[in-house]
């Protein structure tokens, strides 16, 4: 992509009431835009880099045998009815609206529900389970506080993973293969070192604890108390000495920190697929529960925590897997030629090139580059091609190499 071409521009400035950092800083590189508090768009870098993450996630569910799907944003009143989470006072965050004719509809803002409904279309004998389907999609809550830029927003992207399995045994195996794959995909983001699996609340239905994916950060608007040793975490909000035994934390090895909820898996029993009628048929014809799990990643939430994680005082340092490019190329002086000759070079490698061909100051191209966070600088300039090589910088560890382009190309 050639920079004279691309209608977003770098900003010194950021908006005023934005505070958190991963937002100022995508803001500032043109990544995303502001609408309002809480909702945000993202613009062409920024797309790409919600879509390496995006993928990540794909790839690890498909992994595990997760079908995809895309689920519909308006929910009819009535199926939420069936499972008494229509009421404002059973869930407080749903944005509504109405039909002409005055019936009610919701925004989706998870979709236990729906999945169901749908899959009950399918699914009857024993010969249908197990099933693990999932979606990423935009997700609305009517969020109470929404400061922490892409951390909370009252539209989101999330994936959300359902499983339906034929027994208990059966369910467990599916929960623990999903946690599994999730570690994959922290580990995958650069973040598995900072990301703990954690106990939680698993809500009213189920004596069971949740599972949250926690990552560390002064962001953070969980406590948790961790085990290093073991990698496991107990939530502030379920922190007693029971469940302590229950989980076999021993008190004086945990530490307090502050981390951010990237992911949340729940055994749900048989609540939805019970309040909505859906059965399946075993072996000797008998009608039997389907027991069912939801697994949540917040994908926009993680490019968040991506940016606020992978920056320095110069902007953001994306890792190569989730950049949006990965090389940020500057022509200094009078050698368009031979940087136009590179681009054109390097693109046919299929190796992803912002070319900076903009006719502005060289202190601008540079500074530009290291706040978009591309992680490698390729420059050129009269002086590099007397010695028949190109400049290489990585962004990360300021690491310059002189290559030829041969070697250059060689080494991506
Ligand atoms: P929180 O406690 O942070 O409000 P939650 O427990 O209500 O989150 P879940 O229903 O478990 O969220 O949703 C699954 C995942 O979706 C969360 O683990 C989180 O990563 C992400 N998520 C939830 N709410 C938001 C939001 N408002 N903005 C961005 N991501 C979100
Ligand atoms: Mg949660």
């Amino acid at each position: 992509m050639r920079l004279s071409q691309l209608f977003t521009k770098t900003s010194k400035t950021v908006p005023a009431d934005e505070q958190a950092i991963n937002a100022k800083l995508l803001i500032q590189a043109g990544f995303i835009h502001k609408e309002m508090a809480g909702v945000y768009a993202y613009l062409p870098l920024g797309l790409k880099v919600l879509d390496n993450i995006k993928q990540i996630v794909r790839e690890e569910m498909n992994a595990i045998g997760g079908q995809e799907v895309m689920m519909t944003v308006l929910q009819p009143r009535e199926l939420f009815e069936k499972t008494d989470r229509w009421d404002d006072k059973k869930v407080d965050n749903w944005f509504k609206t109405k039909l002409d004719n005055g019936s009610e509809l919701g925004l989706g803002f998870t979709h236990e529900e729906p999945i169901v409904n749908t899959l009950s279309s399918y699914v009857n004998s024993y010969k249908d389970l197990p099933i693990f389907v999932y979606q990423i999609q935009t997700k609305f809550r009517n969020e109470k506080r929404a400061k922490s830029g892409l951390l909370r927003g009252r539209e989101f992207i999330m994936k959300d993973m359902y499983s339906l399995a034929r027994t208990p045994a059966e369910h467990d195996e599916l929960y623990e293969r999903a946690a599994t794959a999730y570690t994959k995909v922290y580990d995958r983001l650069g973040i598995g070192d900072i990301t703990y699996r954690t106990a939680a609340d698993g809500g009213v239905f189920t004596k069971k604890f949740s599972d949250e994916f926690q990552t560390l950060s002064p962001l953070g608007e969980d406590t948790i108390y961790l085990d290093e040793a073991k990698r496991l975490a107990i939530n502030n909000e379920i922190y007693t000495d029971a469940n302590l035994v229950k989980l076999g934390l021993d008190k004086s090895k945990l530490v307090e920190k502050r981390a951010v909820e990237v992911g949340n898996i729940f055994p749900l029993e048989t609540k939805y697929t019970n309040a909505l009628g859906v059965y399946y048929t075993d072996k000797n014809g008998q009608q039997q529960p389907i027991i069912m799990g939801c697994y949540g990643i917040g994908i926009s939430r993680l490019m968040g925590v991506l940016a606020e994680h992978f920056a320095d005082n110069k902007g953001l340092v994306w890792p190569k897997n989730i950049a949006p490019a990965q090389i940020y190329l500057i022509g200094i002086g009078d050698v368009v030629k031979d940087t136009t000759g590179l681009y054109e070079k390097l693109q046919q490698q299929g190796i992803e090139v912002l070319y900076d061909d903009r006719d502005v100051h060289p202190g601008q191209k540079f500074a530009d580059s290291e706040l978009m966070g591309i992680p490698y600088r390729v420059t050129l300039s009269e002086k590099t091609l007397s010695q028949n090589k190109v400049e290489l910088t990585n962004r990360s560890s300021g690491e310059i190499k002189l290559l030829t382009a041969d070697e250059l190309v060689a080494r991506l």
